[in-house]
This record gives structure tokens, sequence and C-alpha cells, in this order.
């Protein structure tokens, strides 16, 4: 029994408020998650169907040292939840002319993959590990998961001298430049700010850091999908006393005196002592509090689409970035014009390849991700007339590059549209991976994890600090609790 709780409401159950419930129940909170859909996760949830097992959003488990500490600071071992299998080679990025560059987190055939390119930027590697790795150990420590109010704090944080050294005066692209001359090895590991929101020629260049972190600490896909992932955080909360209700849309924040005092649900009042919401703050701003939104700019659309197919596949590994033969017009036609570049980028994984159990015997599973711009920026319809269009070009590149899968292959077929991204997740005009990570989106320039116009409410996840991406909500969820300890008499 615990003694005087106070009562914490988590309004979503994706992964920042699966995250954050464990932690303030710890902290002698009594929380109760309220989530819209059927099952938990969010973004990160599941479809199974037919024998076929797919994972609607995110594919790839990168940092899993973020999930043991966040498991071991609970005094939990990350491992008695869930299983990891090593995915490697990691992701395999194919060009037009059939190019290829095979990322490892084994040096030595990383090595080797290079010298197909490019004797000189084999030496390039080391100094690019060098170089991220000093960048992201000073990130993480300092920067990355610390809150801060203001730009003075946050580069207090860093200590000023180390401003320079995390690129953040440079572009990614050209902080990437410095290690490499051979165009495809920039443009692969450019290709990250894909769903970052921005070119590589906008975003900082202290996000040339995410490929290093896949690198040096590997790339996972948990046993049963990232679901397997979903599933232990899920155990974690009933273990630590969190009460999920599931099919329960909260309608607004209830607000008194400028302080969140409650939710409403079902034409009933549900009180608490502080409100936490894990749904995009664009979304939590306008549709729960009524207000005005940010004027952020947004992380791009997606299609995606999730293929039972009746056979296995040779010609592609778990993982696969198609990327197009101009790759800066690409990001200009996705960000700037807003329109879908007509050398189409995308994303292919076929998980059942790494864990068997995901399709039935001598078939697959497989997913295919397309950006695209958010649902206002676009002039055209997003609908399922254009997700048609743009699956002829994934066939059409299909041929191009000799992948041995054809329309007639597919057996179950379910599509995603931005439009369902945003009626289902409550995603912010169906941006998928919420505000971008242009320099005056991050940091203390991001949505805040405390609203400034409202007492006691908080945000965790990707729309606030530090961004998007599994990992980042996870460490959102200890940035947000600390908060909310430093605000709030236990
Ligand atoms: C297609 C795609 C691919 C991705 N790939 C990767 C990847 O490979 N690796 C990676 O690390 N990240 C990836 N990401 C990003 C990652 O999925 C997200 O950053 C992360 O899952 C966001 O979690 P969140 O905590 O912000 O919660 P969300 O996923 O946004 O969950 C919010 C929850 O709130 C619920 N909700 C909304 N409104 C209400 C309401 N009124 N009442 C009650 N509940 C409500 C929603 O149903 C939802 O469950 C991908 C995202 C997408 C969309």
């Amino acid at each position: 029994m615990k003694k005087n709780p106070k009562k914490a409401i988590i309004i979503g159950a994706g992964i920042g408020g699966l995250s954050i419930a464990p932690l303030l129940s710890k902290e002698n909170f009594n929380v109760e998650i309220y989530e819209s859909q059927k099952t938990v996760g969010g973004r990160a949830n599941i479809i199974s169907e037919e024998g076929f097992t797919f994972d609607t959003g995110p594919s790839l488990l990168n940092y899993p040292w973020v999930y043991e500490d966040y498991f071991s600071s609970l005094g939990k071992n990350f491992y008695d939840y869930v299983k990891l299998i090593k995915v490697d080679p990691a992701v395999n990025f194919l060009w037009r002319d059939k190019k290829n560059f095979q990322l490892s987190s084994d040096l030595n055939s990383l090595s080797d993959e290079i010298s197909k390119f490019s004797t000189k930027d084999r030496l390039g590697i080391i100094d690019f590990f060098k170089s991220s790795q000093k960048k992201y150990e000073l990130a993480f420590k300092h920067i990355v998961t610390k809150n801060a109010s203001n730009v003075f704090s946050w580069l207090l944080n860093a200590g000023f001298r180390n401003i320079l050294k995390l690129g953040l005066t440079n572009s990614m692209h050209g902080e990437i430049k410095k290690f490499f001359e051979e165009e495809k090895i920039i443009e692969a590991f450019s290709s990250y700010s894909m769903y970052l929101g921005d070119s590589p020629y906008k975003l900082p260049g202290f996000f040339s850091i995410l490929p290093y972190g896949e690198l040096q600490y590997g790339l996972w896909m948990p046993k049963g999908g990232m679901y397997g992932l979903v599933r232990g955080l899920e155990k974690l909360n009933l273990d630590t006393n969190v009460k999920i209700n599931t099919s329960s849309k909260i309608k607004k924040i209830i607000i008194e005196n400028k302080k969140a005092i409650g939710v409403s649900i079902d034409n009933e009042i549900k009180y608490a002592d502080l409100i936490i919401s894990n749904v995009d703050s664009e979304t939590t701003y306008k549709d729960l509090l009524g207000l005005g939104v940010n004027e952020n700019k947004m992380t791009p659309s997606v299609y995606t689409y999730y293929w039972g197919l009746n056979k296995t596949v040779d010609s592609l590994t778990h993982h696969t970035i198609f990327l197009p033969d101009d790759f800066k017009k690409t990001f200009n036609q996705l960000f700037s014009e807003n329109i879908i570049p007509d050398d189409l980028p995308f994303y292919i994984s076929i998980p059942s390849k790494t864990d068997k159990d995901l399709a039935p015997k001598g078939k697959s599973s497989i997913f295919v991700l397309i950006p695209c711009p958010t649902i206002s920026k676009f002039n055209e319809n997003h609908g399922l007339e254009k997700a048609k269009e743009l699956k002829d070009l994934v066939f059409k590149r299909f041929r191009e590059n000799n992948i041995d899968i054809s329309n007639e292959d597919i057996i179950y077929e379910k599509i995603f549209t931005p439009k369902e991204w945003k009626n289902q997740y409550g995603l912010f005009d169906g941006s998928a991976f919420g505000p971008s990570h242009n320099f005056n989106q991050i940091g203390p320039f991001r949505n805040p994890n405390k609203s400034k116009k409202i007492k006691n409410l908080y945000f965790v996840g990707a729309s606030t600090t530090p961004g998007t991406g599994v990992p980042m909500c996870v460490l959102s969820s200890k940035m947000t609790k600390d908060k909310i300890i430093e605000d709030i008499e236990i």
C-alpha cells in the first residue's frame, strides 16, 4: 500500500507513456494510463493476421543500452522482459546502378564494404568513428538526456568549448563529408535525416552521430518483432502496479485556474494531481486543450505497406534502403517543394528473415515505408489511389534492381496512408515522427516536457525532448519524470 500517494493520469500508451508510468509508480504515484486504441504501443503497434505478423511503425532497434539502463533504474533486468536478436548485416543501401553499401557493426566487414568504393575512405571510417564517438559521448552525457529550460543552461551543460566539437554549426552532410570522398557513402550516412524531418544539407552536423550509434551498439530486433519490446514494457507496467485502460479515448484535459485537474472520458471526469500527455503535443494543444498549435516544421508523413508474400526472398537482407539517383533533388522535393519525389526513396524490412515465427513456413512478412509530405502540405490527395501509384513505382524499382518480388507474390496486404496514421494515433498532420529536428526545434527550442501555460501538465514522447525514435522516447520518460519530481512535493 502506498502512503498518501498522488494520482497521475497518462494519456496514451505509446512508448513514452508506457515508459514514464513505472518511473512515477516507483516515486509513490498511483498511475493510470488511458489509451484510445485496443492495444498499447502507439505507432509501435502490431498487425497479426493470416499467420503474418507486422510491426506497424518502428522496425529497427538501436541503442540497447538505453533499455538496459531504463530497466535497471527500476531494479529490473531488461533481458528478463525482452529477448533481442542481432541483425547483421544491419542495413543495405541500394542505388539504381545496382551498387550497394552494406552496414555492419563488424569494423572489418565495414572497411571491406567501403573499399569497394574508395580505398582512401577505408581510412576515413576510422577517423569518422573516432570523431563520432567523442560527439556521441558528449551529446548523450551532457545534452540529449538533460533538461534545459533555456539556451544558456543547454550550452552550459555541454560546456561552451565543446559546442564546436559537436558539429552544431555545420550541416549533417557537411560533417559527414569531412571524412569521406565517395558521394554514395556520404549519401548512405546522410539518409538518416529523412526521419529527422529535413534535408541533411540543413540539419545540424550533430546528427552525424546517428550512423555511429548504430554501428557501435549494433542493430537489433526483439523476438516477436518490435512489438516484443512493447510487450516487455506492458509487462513492466503490470509488475509495477500501473493500471492500463485500453479503448479509452480522452476527450479533453480539464483546466481550472490555469491548472490541469483531470481528464474527461465518456462524459465523466477523472481527477488527478497531474496529467501527462503522450499524445503528440500539437494534437494535445489543438484537440485536448482547444488551444492554438505551435508553428513547428514537421517530419514527413508516410505510406506504409504490410505484405504477406507466398515465398521467401533471396535478393534482399532484413533492412534495405533504396536511394535515388539525385539525392539533393529528392530531399528538396520532399522538404521544400512538398511533393513526393519522382525518384522515390523508400525502405523495406523483412522481419521474418530474422524471426521465422513472423510468417508461415516458406512465406515472408514485408514492410515498405515511403516518405511523403504531411497532409496539409501536399497539394494532391493522399489516399488509396496514390498508394497504388506509389506501389507501382516500388515494383518498377524492384525490376531495375533485380529484386524477385512481384505483385502476384502478395497474398496478404494492408496499407496505412497518412490519414490512417493521423486518425489512429493522433499524429498531427499525419507527421510520422513528430516535429522536425532542425536547430530551432531541438533542446530548449523543442516543445518542452512541462507546459509553460498550464500547471500540472507534462508531455512525454517523440514530440517533446529529446526527440523522435523509440530510444529517445524512453529517455524522454526519465527527463519528464525528473521535471515532475523537481516541481512536486511528494
Ligand atoms: C512508420 C514509422 C516507422 C518508424 N521507424 C522507427 C524505427 O525503426 N526505429 C525507431 O526507433 N523509431 C521509429 N519510428 C518512430 C517511433 O515509432 C516513435 O518515435 C515512437 O514510437 C513514438 O512514441 P510516443 O511515445 O511519442 O507515442 P505514440 O506512438 O505517439 O503514442 C501515443 C498514443 O496516444 C494515443 N492517443 C492519442 N490520442 C489519444 C486520446 N485522445 N486518448 C487516449 N489515447 C490517445 C495513441 O493511440 C497512441 O497509442 C517510426 C515511426 C513510424 C510512424
